[in-house]
């Protein structure tokens, strides 16, 4: 496996994160998932309203933190999930998602980190850090399978 950064950016402010999470909608080509890691309150929801709206699928305003309701659909094949509440390691069959990785969709998970290492390799690794007041570090980083695997 090997990883390669894409993107590593300090945002100052929401607009500016989703103005980067549109740039990000470039790299993510069904099937696709992507992990998305940080604390509440870094900015997960809000990247993924620009990477949403980049994709073409919905507007950023039709985009909300899916936390109750675990996942939300956009477009047709686009999945946008959080799993703030869900307890423990689980994995995408627990949580009925796994189906999502096999069709030609995209997947973005919130708490990514969640997911145990029987996950699936995600395409996109995306970290969020909180480095005070509206400052954010965004970090994507691309995972790809190395040939001899
Ligand atoms: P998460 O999904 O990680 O819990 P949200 O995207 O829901 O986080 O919330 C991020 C909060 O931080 C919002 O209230 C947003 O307005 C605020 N914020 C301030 N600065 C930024 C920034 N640079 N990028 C993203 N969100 C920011
Ligand atoms: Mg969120």
């Amino acid at each position: 496996m090997s990883v390669t950064t894409l993107v590593a950016r300090v945002t100052h402010s929401p607009e500016e994160t989703v103005r980067l999470g549109r740039e990000i909608a470039s790299h993510l080509q069904p099937p696709c998932l992507a992990l998305l890691e940080g604390d509440l309150g870094a900015g997960k929801t809000t990247l993924v309203k620009g990477i949403v709206a980049g994709l073409g699928v919905a507007s950023e305003d039709e985009v909300t933190s899916p936390s109750f309701t675990l996942v939300h659909e956009y477009g047709t094949n686009v999945f946008h999930a959080d799993l703030y509440r869900i307890e423990g390691a689980r994995d995408l069959s627990t949580l009925g998602l796994e189906d999502l990785t096999r069709e030609p969709s995209t997947l973005l998970v919130e708490w990514g980190e969640k997911l145990g290492h029987d996950a699936p390799r995600p395409c996109l690794r995306i970290s969020i850090e909180h480095c005070g007041g509206d400052e954010r570090k965004i970090v994507v980083e691309k995972v790809t399978a190395n040939s001899s695997e």
